[in-house]
């Protein structure tokens, strides 16, 4: 259950018992949740904080599984694909090498970063960030790395190389024999505990958990 609001006004209040609305910038008191509870800003409804049973523990069983799967969803086949007798297996990082190979240099950087070298940097920092949290240290590194992974999530791109995956299939599949690898399972999974890592690392509670001396002052 959320404590009692306190009755102070707002500007008596510090200020890490405040909160702003990340949309329509209504400032209130930071409300005091329990577990599996989010609270919803007032005036548009954006979700303001939410607060997960178990979040360190979770989230990192989902990063675990994560980086195991990058490898296989980057160099295992995505796809094997047989036109007039030619057989080939279709990989990510074929993917990138085939790009470069034709000339578009360009395309292929861009491919690599977005689909193999950010994704894998963004998991390392959320990796570090709970290991930091969990034992208790370095939660100067920590808040370095998760600043980072905020101006990470901007770049990396699985879901759009996914989308790109899924068209190349639908068009391919008349014109070659086509075969599904173990990689787009891998892929797919590898998007799926990722989006999953995402929700479960609440962003309020990673904060509070690297800043305990604010939320020693957020409960006074
Ligand atoms: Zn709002």
């Amino acid at each position: 259950m959320p404590e009692q609001a306190d009755p102070r006004p707002l500007s008596e209040l510090p200020l890490h018992g405040l909160i702003a609305c990340h949309e329509c910038d209504l400032l209130m008191q930071r409300p005091r949740l329990g577990d599996e509870q989010k609270a919803c800003c007032p005036r548009c409804g954006y979700e303001l904080v939410v607060h997960r049973s178990q979040m360190v523990r979770r989230a990192l069983a989902l990063a675990f599984t994560a980086l195991l799967l990058y490898i296989p969803a980057n160099f295992l086949p995505i796809m094997k694909l047989n036109l007039l007798g030619q057989t080939t297996h279709d990989t990510v990082w074929t993917g990138v090498l085939g790009l470069y190979d034709t000339g578009m240099q360009a395309v292929a950087l861009l491919v690599f970063l977005c689909s193999m070298v950010i994704p894998l940097v963004k998991l390392l920092c959320q990796l570090v960030v709970l290991l930091c949290i969990s034992f208790g240290r370095a939660q100067g590194l920590g808040i370095v790395l998760y600043r980072l992974y905020h101006h990470l999530r901007e770049w990396g791109m699985l879901e759009v190389y996914l989308m790109g995956i899924l068209v190349s299939i639908v068009k391919l599949i008349d014109l070659a024999d086509l075969h599904l690898g173990i990689g787009l399972a891998c892929f797919i999974g590898l998007l799926l505990s990722q989006v999953w890592l995402e929700v479960t690392m609440s962003p309020h509670q990673v904060w509070d958990a690297l800043d305990p001396e604010g939320e020693a002052h957020a409960s006074h």
